[in-house]
């Protein structure tokens, strides 16, 4: 606790290296179309449906699928 608030004294320049950069901006995600999943019914995106063998839309988490979420701590494999 004293650690963290003893932060708060410290000046900007001591803490921080402030400099102009370039950096490229990343294009925006890409727009899918959404279906509905044929089982639980959610609206999903497509590209995060697979089809089964009646091709019907199934969600991941219907599907059970692994995919990759991202959070807090980072991305993480849900399976
Ligand atoms: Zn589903």
């Amino acid at each position: 606790m004293d650690r963290a608030f003893g932060t708060l004294t410290i000046p900007f320049d001591k803490l921080f290296n402030l400099k102009n950069v370039n950096s490229k901006i990343p294009e925006y995600a890409k727009i899918f179309d959404s279906v509905n999943c044929s089982v639980c019914g959610e609206s999903t995106m497509i590209n995060k449906t697979k089809k089964n063998t009646n091709q019907e839309h199934i969600c991941f988490t219907c599907g059970g699928y692994e995919y990759g979420i991202l959070d807090g701590n980072g991305i993480f494999c849900k399976c």
